[in-house]
């Protein structure tokens, strides 16, 4: 991805370098996992619970270093790019108002009104604050221990976040999860599943109209995101933690549907074709 000497974003709450509150520790570690997986992150507890496939426990006073300052510039400029997109697509398609989302750096575990965030875990959106929270040390988890490296699959995994904002913003969130709270867990999974391939669908989306606006895509840089996209579906990571995939229990969808979904934005740029929520079969 072409980004470097580009605008960054000004909605960047940097908490790194900071200790916060939260006392450290693999059990605190596994809890904020399980909480954040309910939250629109990328769900990783398949691999914690694959025993010898644990995360390490977070610390809350690691140095900064300069990959952290190259990644917060990219992050910085991912996001502004996603504000320039969509801003766009609410003008034009939706004639309205894009606010955008606030995006928080913290390296090690900070806290959100969506409970304690931890960097192993992966960046999540919380809709009671507006806010995406990322670690970039996760940018290092997805190529070492996930095979999703390279930029734009960290550029994805940040315009992800940015569309369940979206979704926020358009109240989609907030219907799904009314809907979530009164049906049964695997349906509630059900729903989630068209939450997240929606908002795959939406960094499609964003891949396409950035490209436009910017040139950002270098060769490769598509077939990376399809390549996270592939990493981090369920039945991917039940299978990465030596499991049998039990799709009643996906949250996020399959490798192929995540792809797909990924696909359908990208090949569109029309916010009109990512109605999973409709969709016979997704
Ligand atoms: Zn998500």
């Amino acid at each position: 991805m072409r980004w470097k000497g580009r605008r960054g974003s000004r909605n960047i709450e940097d908490r790194r370098g900071r200790r916060m509150g939260l006392v450290g520790g693999g059990g605190l570690g596994v809890v904020a996992i399980v909480v954040i997986g309910a939250l629109f992150g990328v769900d990783l507890t398949p691999l914690l619970q694959g025993g010898s496939a644990g995360l390490a426990p977070p610390t809350s006073s690691a140095p900064v270093t300069e990959a952290d300052e190259q990644a917060a510039e990219f992050v910085s400029v991912t996001l502004a790019d996603t504000e320039e997109v969509w801003q766009g697509i609410f003008a034009r398609q939706l004639d309205t108002r894009y606010r955008p989302a606030t995006l928080v750096l913290f390296k090690g575990v900070t806290q959100s009104p969506c409970g304690g965030a931890s960097g192993a875990t992966g960046p999540f959106y919380c809709p009671a604050d507006n806010k995406i929270y990322l670690d970039t040390q996760f940018f290092t988890t997805m190529r070492d221990r996930l095979g999703a490296g390279g930029d734009f699959a960290a550029a994805y995994v940040v315009a992800h976040e940015v569309a369940h904002h979206v979704q926020h913003e358009l109240g989609i969130l907030g219907e799904a999860n009314r809907l979530r709270r009164a049906v049964s867990e695997r349906e509630s999974n059900a729903i989630s599943v068209r939450i997240e391939l929606q908002a795959d669908c939406f960094s499609g989306i964003w891949a396409r109209l950035a490209d436009q606006k910017f040139n950002s895509l270098e060769p490769g840089d598509i077939e990376e995101a399809m390549n996270a996209a592939r990493q981090i579906g369920d039945d991917t990571l039940q299978r990465s933690a030596g499991r049998v995939p039990r799709p009643h229990t996906f949250t996020h969808g399959t490798s192929e549907q995540r792809q797909r979904w990924f696909a359908t934005g990208y090949q569109s740029g029309d916010i009109r074709e990512c109605d999973t929520f409709s969709a016979r079969t997704l």
